[in-house]
């Protein structure tokens, strides 16, 4: 078998994929060494900037084999991997350094193991599962700010065709004939998508199989009309960034602040203003939103230097759409609306998908004008927005929407990893399940994403477990046993603590199958 260096420029390949550009590299301390007895070497995946524990045999020095597994794939990913290592093998040809390292550091989209990731992101997949990675712990060195612009109508169509990938080679239905899968697909659905009907044979290629199920191309445009007030949004985040792009689209006037400036720039493009402030946003604009992680975060959006408090005034609205619990968002409304300003809680439901696709549902509550005159908005936003009185509402009902996720995404969770124990081939668990009575989009796509040790961060577990805590607190104060939430939170706990808070929820396996 060929040894390997570090430094070596090669191929490396995971079960199912075409083979990798790559790179032979250290890995860094924290880093441990699958316990498997067959050699492996650590590999740095070009393109994404990943990294994966790889057996020897699926990796090959990468000039030897050019010709042979350069036309892996037609993925631009794949292509601008090729791009980056021939980079690298020419600089390293003139004696320069390969800069690519840092580069793909730079570049890496705004959480790990965004949809969009290929190849390499499914080489993160976890030390002890039964694929032949182990993974790199999500040192904090490598997420970097977002740079990467949202997928464009075919990235999602190629990704809706990754889904169906998964689907053909797990299930063990129709091996071979993409037409037969086509059928295969359609009749589990009375209503075929658009989508399953065009799939096509290059959809076999393509790495990247955990873009969510309930995704569709077929976005038909809302007719809105747009209010004339001027929107703020503050906090562009996995959430934000999509809602205030849906928000322009729809052709409202829109200034956009974020903390990290970086993240504004899409908006930029898109024809939004940057605000230097909140309080420079909220001067500046009629109806303001606000979406970012937590009550801290709410806080000190409202009340910090240079805050919300400091722009508002009589009339102006603010929307506060984080999830956070029922005292935070009781005192910044009793701060605003003590200035004059009209305030509405509008949490959403949905994940960073449905915000792409202007599919998420928003539970309002609080001040009625204010509702009316965003209405656009919603509609913008969402698939349905319901108005449900009195302030408090929206954030409880979203909470226990969550609560009920988190304990059902632990739940499954455990059902694979007990299945994996038991000899239970965890892939027909999951057809199965698709197929029986608790089949939902969370069992197709987080189930999809575990198997193939795959995160994309959709929905960071840390908004989980804060999403655990704060209904186990609201049950608490209403003295409601909350038995399985309990249970599940200290999951999501430990998930975050060994270090996966920024990972999607799904990742809670990592803690049920150490
Ligand atoms: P995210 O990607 O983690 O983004 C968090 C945002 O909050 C970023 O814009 C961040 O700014 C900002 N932020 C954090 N701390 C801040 C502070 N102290 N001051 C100012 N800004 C601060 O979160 P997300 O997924 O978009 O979620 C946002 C909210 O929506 C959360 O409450 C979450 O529970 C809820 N939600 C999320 C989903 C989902 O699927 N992701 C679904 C429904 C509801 P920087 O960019 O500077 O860090």
């Amino acid at each position: 078998m060929t040894s390997f260096e570090v430094g070596d420029f090669v191929w490396a390949k995971m079960t199912g994929y075409p083979y990798w550009p790559a790179k032979v590299v250290e890995p860094d301390k924290d880093v441990k060494k699958p316990s498997k007895k067959v050699e492996m070497y650590f590999i740095r995946f070009y393109g994404t900037g990943d990294f994966a524990w790889t057996k020897a045999d699926l990796i090959h020095k990468y000039d030897e084999n050019k010709e042979k597994y350069s036309l892996g794939s037609k993925r631009s990913g794949f292509l601008d991997a090729v791009k980056s290592i021939e980079h690298a093998v020419e600089r390293r040809e003139k004696g320069l350094p390969d800069t690519s390292d840092e580069e793909e550091e730079e570049s890496e989209p705004e959480s790990e193991g965004s949809d969009d990731q290929p190849l390499a992101k499914k080489a993160k997949s976890e030390q002890g599962s039964s694929m032949e990675t182990a993974a790199t712990p999500p040192a904090k060195k490598r997420r970097k700010v977002a740079k990467k612009s949202l997928p464009t109508r075919e990235e999602l169509t190629l990704k809706h065709q990754n889904m169906a990938h998964y689907l053909l080679t797990r299930s063990q239905l129709l091996p071979t004939d993409p037409n037969q899968f086509i059928s295969a697909v359609v009749s589990t659905d009375s209503t075929p998508t658009t989508e399953q009907r065009n799939l096509t044979t290059d959809s076999r290629l393509s790495p990247d199989t955990t873009a969510d199920a309930d995704s569709t191309t077929n976005i038909v445009p809302k007719d809105i009309i747009p209010t004339d007030k001027s929107i703020g949004f503050l906090g562009l985040g996995i959430m934000g960034v999509p809602m205030a792009l849906n928000l322009v689209k729809a052709g409202h006037e829109v200034t956009v602040w974020n903390r990290s400036q970086a993240r504004c720039t899409p908006l930029v493009e898109a024809g939004a203003k940057q605000g230097t402030s909140p309080a420079d946003v909220v001067q500046h604009c009629d109806i303001i939103f606000s979406c970012v992680s937590d009550a801290n975060a709410v806080r000190d959006l409202v009340i910090g230097n240079t805050g919300v408090l400091q722009g508002i005034s009589a009339g102006k609205g603010y929307i506060e759409m984080s999830t956070v619990d029922s005292d935070t968002i009781k005192e910044i409304s009793e701060a605003i609306t003590m200035r004059g300003g009209r305030f509405l809680e509008a949490p959403v439901s949905g994940n960073k998908k449905s915000a792409e696709q202007g599919k998420l549902v928003i539970l309002a509550a609080g001040d009625r004008s204010l509702y009316m005159d965003a209405y656009s908005c919603f509609e913008a936003l969402g698939k349905k927005t319901f108005f449900l009185g009195e302030l408090g509402s929206g954030g409880n009902t979203k909470l226990i929407v969550n609560m009920l996720m988190g304990s059902f995404m632990a739940s499954l969770a455990e059902g694979l990893s007990l299945a994996e124990k038991a000899g239970v081939d965890q892939y027909t668990l999951l057809d199965v399940l698709n197929l029986s009575d608790i089949a939902c989009p969370l069992v197709k796509t987080k189930g999809a994403a575990i198997l193939e040790g795959h995160f994309p961060a959709s929905f960071p577990l840390k908004h989980q477990q804060k999403d655990m805590r704060l209904s186990l607190q609201m049950g608490e104060e209403l003295e409601q046993p909350l038995h399985v939430a309990g249970a599940a939170n200290e999951l999501y706990k430990r998930t975050k603590a060994i270090g996966f808070g920024d990972r999607d929820m799904s990742c809670v396996y990592r803690a049920v199958n150490a």
